[in-house]
């Protein structure tokens, strides 16, 4: 759609205030732009945040897709695995996802205590493996009021607790 204001209308002097109010504007506005994640810096960084926001700052994390997941938490070497490619919008479940598994391993003091985790897990939830760790990470990821949840959206009572727990890194 053409402007209804022509170029030609602008006087030499005017065109130079245009610039500069835009000028301005723009070293306004690019400070803003940059403090928000999803718009600034690396696919990485934003993961990065992401993590620190979610509370595991303290887990090292790697983009891959080696793992075909969208996020994958290796409970033996503590480490977040995210896929690229992923949108902000699914990254903040997915990464929200994998570092509630990050606290469970941590509130059930590593590695010794994994089985009895996992134990404990699927009597709460339901379920045999490595579903109870599941649900509860998901049922974190929905007491965070976020959407999208892979495994469950079905978190009442012992299994909102049981999440709760989890997001502040304490055993059920
Ligand atoms: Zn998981």
């Amino acid at each position: 759609m053409r402007s209804t204001l022509p170029k030609e209308s602008l006087s030499h002097a005017q065109n130079r205030a245009v610039i500069l109010v835009l000028a301005i504007l723009a070293a306004v506005l690019a400070p803003a732009f940059s403090a928000r994640p999803a718009h600034a810096g690396s696919y990485y960084q934003y993961v990065r945040s992401l993590v620190t926001y979610y509370g595991c700052s303290s887990t090292p994390v790697a983009i891959t897709s080696a793992y075909g997941h969208q996020g994958t938490f290796d409970f033996a070497r503590n480490r977040i695995y995210i896929a690229p490619g992923l949108s902000s919008y699914r990254l903040r479940y997915v990464t929200a996802h994998e570092c509630a598994h990050a606290k469970q391993l941590r509130a059930y003091g590593g590695v010794a205590g994994y089985w009895t985790m996992q134990r404990r897990m699927n009597q709460i939830y339901g379920g045999t493996g490595t579903t109870g760790l599941e649900r509860n990470a998901d049922c974190v990821t929905r007491v965070l009021g976020l959407t999208g949840q892979r495994y469950t959206t079905y978190c009442p009572s012992s299994r909102r607790t049981a999440a709760v727990n989890t997001m502040y890194v304490r055993r059920s």
